[in-house]
């Protein structure tokens, strides 16, 4: 059962990385501020849950009757701080592969569906996500915060650099809470055509590949402006994997917590 009260949560996160917190200007914190206002300010208004794909529905109905005082505090939390996204955001779509077989693992490799990201990349997302519902779509989720244990899992798994990111190297964007895998879905959630499934490995899912339908072609430019606008970076060889690159956190391998 998923648990209501997130706040013992964001206090033990809090605690855990005011070490690795970098000085904040006034500037970055009024814009988190902002944010943050506009995304309480915005929870009352959340899809019914009617409106969403019946995974999703559950999980949108369980965020809604959270109490918004528990929340993350998100002034008094510093940057590097971890966020669950869809507290700030009831309407991103999680589709979490690898807390399923179906990746091209074929192995679950998360005990749970949980998307994580560190506090600035998270309140990016969002901001991606509120800019794309304007013109009926929403951010459909893959992969967050990935801890370094599971990296190394997936090594042993699939020893490959062009498949995984060599957990002894300097660590995947994803180690550092910094990257996310996502496509664009629907209004209602459902996942649309960019051309390739996730994690396809090859030529088409370059964003250089356009040999494809302009309206597939149409939706990658679409995610792509959205998410560089929101402070996000592509990759060459992934449309759906987006780094957040206004700031530089350590790799971690705390798990989160699993219901
Ligand atoms: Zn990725």
């Amino acid at each position: 059962m998923r648990k209501t009260n997130r706040l013992p949560l964001a206090i033990g996160l809090l605690a855990a990385f005011w070490a690795c917190r970098s000085p904040q200007n006034n500037a970055e914190q009024q814009a988190a501020d902002t944010v943050a206002t506009e995304v309480v300010a915005a929870a009352p208004q959340r899809e019914t849950a009617n409106e969403l794909p019946p995974d999703t529905a559950e999980k949108a109905e369980k965020v809604a009757k959270t109490p918004l005082s528990a929340a993350p505090n998100l002034k008094q939390m510093p940057d590097s701080g971890f966020v669950e996204l869809v507290t700030l955001d009831s309407t991103l779509v999680l589709d979490m592969r690898y807390a399923t077989p179906n990746n091209f693992l074929k192995e679950k490799v998360y005990e749970c569906d949980k998307c994580l990201l560190r506090k600035d990349a998270a309140l990016a997302l969002v901001r991606a996500n509120q800019a794309l519902r304007k013109q009926g779509y929403r951010l459909r989720l893959f992969d967050c915060y990935r801890p370094l244990d599971v990296q190394k899992k997936m090594w042993k798994i699939m020893p490959n650099p062009s498949f995984v990111g060599n957990p002894y190297g300097n660590g995947s964007m994803h180690n550092k809470g910094a990257a996310v895998d996502l496509t664009l879905a629907d209004s209602t959630g459902r996942e649309l055509d960019l051309g390739t499934p996730f994690d396809f490995f090859g030529r088409e899912a370059y964003h250089a590949y356009t040999n494809l339908p302009p309206d597939v072609l149409a939706r990658r430019r679409l995610l792509k402006q959205t998410m560089t606008a929101a402070g996000f970076s592509p990759i060459t060889s992934e449309w759906w994997h987006y780094s957040y690159s206004r700031k530089n956190y350590p790799v971690t391998n705390f798990k989160p917590e699993c219901e």
